[in-house]
């Protein structure tokens, strides 16, 4: 618990009504969207500007207090449960569009503003913030920046930090670090905001951020096809990418997660298929057609049991709804879902779905998959339950099976969720020892005393990975 004194100058900063000790406030803020993980916080403080935040920040040095900085708490890495207590750091106070600068294309913000509330914002005004992850309803803008948050459109648009021009960061010792700005080329010194995008709140707190805009496409059209085979789907991606052709989306759902989608959503969908593509074009109309009447015959090449092309936005909604309900749909199956994102090259998706199905079934678990075709990106997800203790331990080992694969076929443990908590045993099979070594120096350098949202990203202990030689 923190002393009585030091929640005393807490409110003293922000004041009485923007700091919570109380049992029920800590308790909400104890856990976010991750399943399994929870650890009680000592207080909750909303700041309402930088200045409270370094004061804060100041504060927290001196006593040795962890700071866990939260944005809406939907991260899947358990990234923001304090498991070393302290604060939790709320940015519902900071959540103002600060600038639209039409004539550079870009916008100022502060963290607390809601993806998708952004997103619209900028559309009213004809212009484009590309990353929506799926989570954007409810998400914000500091929390994705600070996971580099991927979503639907990753292929054709990048991820997150493709759209960070510059940050303003409270550092560990309270300082304020400005990094970046609204400059289109600026290559002074090392690339600061690229480090700090994604630090998982590791290494300073984002107070506002520069945001690139793109000008709103004129039109997007949405279209569905049906595979008997994962591999079928798989290789209609590949071609797809080697006519020169990029979607603005390009998803997938495997047999398994359509059964799922069609018993929630009742769309019709045929659930004894293998798999499903959804994918979109955006852009000017002309090109738009033209492109999407060109994938529609390289599915049908590609042996598409079916190609279903929306004929306007509402039935184009109509369809995104069934990739968009994957993970409600998944979710209703049993008490706890587990959803991960292991990547590999999008050469590998096919062979990445069918070890994922052999792995479930030898660790006997459940497991569905769907994802963002595209750029390789799966989230396998296990339906579970968290209080059958013998499964759970199974489940943990079919994933670390997952992820050893996926680094076998030269992928990752994580395309978009972040490494948190979850994550990080695993770590070190990615970036190997010198590149924990190099994370760790830039992480001493920025944080000596060790506050920033400790025990995330850095594991206490690696898996060791065996590797039997044939
Ligand atoms: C249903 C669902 C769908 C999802 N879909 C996607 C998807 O398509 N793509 C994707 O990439 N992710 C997805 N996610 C994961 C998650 O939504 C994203 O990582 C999102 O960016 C988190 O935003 P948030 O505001 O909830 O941040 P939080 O979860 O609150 O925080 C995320 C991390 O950012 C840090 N942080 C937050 N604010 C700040 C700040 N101001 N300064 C410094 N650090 C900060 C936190 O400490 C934490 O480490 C999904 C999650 C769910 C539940």
């Amino acid at each position: 618990m923190l002393e009585s004194a030091v929640i005393d100058q807490l409110k003293t900063i922000v004041g009485d009504g923007n700091v919570g000790d109380d049992d029920v406030t800590r308790l909400s803020y104890s856990y976010d969207a991750t399943p399994q993980y929870q650890s009680l916080p000592d207080a909750v403080v909303k700041p309402r500007h930088t200045k409270e935040v370094q004061q804060i920040v100041r504060l927290c040095r001196t006593h040795h207090i962890p700071i866990v900085p939260r944005g809406a708490g939907t991260n899947l890495c358990a990234g923001t449960v304090p498991l070393e207590g302290g604060i939790v750091l709320l940015f519902d106070h900071m959540n103002q569009i600060i600038e639209v600068d039409e004539e550079n294309v870009c916008a100022r913000v502060q963290p607390g503003v809601n993806t998708q509330f952004f997103i619209e914002q900028m559309e009213e005004r004809q212009l484009f913030y590309p990353p929506d992850p799926s989570s954007m309803k409810i998400s914000t803008l500091g929390g994705n920046i600070s996971e580099c948050s991927g979503g639907l459109r990753g292929l054709k648009y990048g991820v997150t930090k493709d759209y960070v021009l510059g940050l303003e960061v409270v550092l560990a010792n309270g300082d304020v670090l400005h990094t970046g700005g609204k400059l289109a080329k600026d290559v002074a010194g090392y690339d600061l905001t690229k480090l700090l995008v994604g630090s998982e709140g590791t290494l300073g707190i984002v107070t506002e951020a520069t945001l690139k805009l793109l000008p709103l496409p004129e039109t997007k059209r949405t279209m569905l096809a049906w595979f008997n085979t994962m591999e079928q789907a798989a290789q209609t991606v590949s071609d797809i990418i080697a006519q020169r052709m990029i979607p603005a989306t390009l998803e997938f759902m495997d047999q398994r997660t359509i059964q799922a989608v069609e018993a929630y959503a009742k769309l019709g969908l045929p659930t004894d298929i293998g798999a499903v593509l959804l994918i979109e074009q955006d852009g000017a109309p002309a090109i738009v057609n033209r492109d999407i009447e060109k994938i529609r015959t390289i599915c049908e090449q590609a042996n598409a049991v079916s190609v279903q092309v929306a004929q306007n936005d509402e039935e184009g909604q109509r369809l995104t709804t069934a990739r968009r309900s994957a993970l409600t749909a998944l979710s209703r199956l049993k008490p706890t879902t587990i959803l991960e994102d292991a990547t590999v090259p999008r050469s590998k998706l096919a062979d990445m779905v069918r070890a994922i199905n052999k792995i479930a079934d030898k660790y006997d678990v459940q497991i569905c998959t769907f994802g963002h075709a595209g750029d390789g990106n799966l989230h396998p997800t296990c339906v579970t339950d968290s209080r059958d203790e013998a499964e759970i331990h199974r489940v943990e080992q079919a994933f670390e099976d997952i992820f050893a694969t996926a680094l076998e076929m030269g992928g990752t443990i994580t395309g978009e969720h972040g490494v948190g908590v979850v994550k990080s045993p695993y770590l070190e099979w990615k970036l190997g020892e010198s590149g924990i070594a190099v994370m760790k120096s830039l992480k001493q350098a920025l944080d000596p005393t060790g506050i920033m949202n400790p025990g995330k990203v850095f594991a206490k202990a690696s898996r060791k990975r065996i590797v039997i030689g044939a």
